[in-house]
């Protein structure tokens, strides 16, 4: 594993990097989760701005100041909802991380935090999820040298054990 690479138990809205993901929806209006917790901290001027990119679609990945977060950036990313695996969920994750990451690069962005994209709400199998962010997370800094720091923020013990598993496993 890219020793850039960290995973931490708690709160992504308390982070201090340059860029923060959110695990939005599709209408980037805000909902429960992860998004409404950077909604609240970030407060209304988020959604102001959100409200001018009009959605994004699932994979994709769009860009906002962090206003009242202590990260300067939000990356708003749609994972994509567990329909049972056969739907092209893996690649949307996949393309989540890819998308979120490049855009991280475009903006000068060098340290950057990352939830579990889809496996709250969206229902995406923990261990499916954990591997497919791992793994793409790797693969991209092969063959980049500007992120400096890049981190895995778990909000439960579960989820937390599982990314230091998976993180140990791959090279
Ligand atoms: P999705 O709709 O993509 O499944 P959720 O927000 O429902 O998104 O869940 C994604 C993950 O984010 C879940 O593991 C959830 O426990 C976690 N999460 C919720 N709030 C926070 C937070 N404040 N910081 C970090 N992770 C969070």
């Amino acid at each position: 594993m890219e020793n850039r690479v960290s995973v931490i138990l708690g709160d992504i809205t308390h982070l201090q990097v340059d860029a923060i993901v959110n695990a939005a929806n599709n209408s980037l209006l805000g909902g429960g989760g992860v998004d409404g917790a950077i909604h609240r901290v970030a407060g209304p001027e988020l959604l102001e701005e959100c409200r001018k990119l009009h959605g994004c679609d699932t994979g994709q990945a769009k860009i906002t100041k962090g206003y009242h977060l202590p990260a300067k950036w939000v990356i708003h990313t749609v994972g994509p909802v567990w329909e049972g695996g056969n739907s092209g969920e893996d690649e949307l994750l996949a393309e989540c991380y890819r998308n979120s990451l490049a855009l991280a690069v475009q903006n000068g962005i060098k340290t950057i935090a990352f939830p579990a994209i889809s496996i709250g709400a969206y229902r995406f199998p923990l261990e499916r999820a954990t591997k497919i962010a791992v793994n793409e997370v790797n693969k991209f800094l092969h063959s980049n040298n500007s992120l400096e720091q890049i981190i895995f923020v778990c909000f439960g013990q579960n989820a937390y054990n599982y990314y230091l598993q998976v993180m140990e496993e791959i090279t």
